[in-house]
């Protein structure tokens, strides 16, 4: 297993150190939103171009540990050019990996009970690729705020653009 944990931490690292899609966006047509993570002081400020029900441009900026900063970079990858149902889909499969392992760490983990995954359409950790990388933080409940930022601060983009906050109102 430590040889998987270490390819794990080499994909972390390289997200780190090279991050995807960093930068800003103009607001408008981009929408901008923030997160932040006060258990670790991580920011995230999330550009979102959405044109018709496609997720056209992603950009990262903000600053934050490790974790934090590499999970949103994985994400901007991932999410980039797809249909915003599809993002929707990649982040409910996403949380819903680091959410199976809570319940695994606090409780009994139980491996035969399909109730574990709720998502009908959750993606299956091939599908998930590089962001499975991520899965090694859940031994460490304090950091899954860290790596869950992102997503969080990208579905409450998707979800202020279809409510059509940013319509300059
Ligand atoms: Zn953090």
């Amino acid at each position: 297993m430590s040889g998987l944990e270490d390819l794990y931490r080499e994909i972390i690292l390289d997200h780190y150190r090279s991050p995807r899609n960093r930068g800003e966006l103009a607001v408008p047509p981009a929408h901008r939103v923030e997160g932040f993570n006060p258990l670790c002081g991580d920011e995230i400020v999330v550009y979102l171009q959405v044109e018709g029900d496609a997720v056209q441009d992603v950009r990262i900026g903000g600053q934050g540990c490790s974790i934090s900063q590499s999970s949103a970079s994985m994400m901007s990858a991932a999410v980039k050019g797809k249909s915003v149902a599809d993002a929707r889909r990649i982040i409910a499969s996403f949380k819903s990996m680091m959410s199976i392992h809570t319940q695994a760490i606090g409780g009994e983990p139980d491996d035969d009970d399909p109730d574990t995954v709720d998502g009908a359409q959750a993606l299956s950790a091939d599908d998930l690729g590089e962001l499975a990388a991520l899965q090694g933080v859940v031994k460490f409940p304090v950091r899954i705020k860290c790596a869950t930022l992102s997503w969080n601060t990208l579905a409450q983009g998707l979800d202020e653009v279809a409510a059509g906050v940013s319509a300059g109102g």
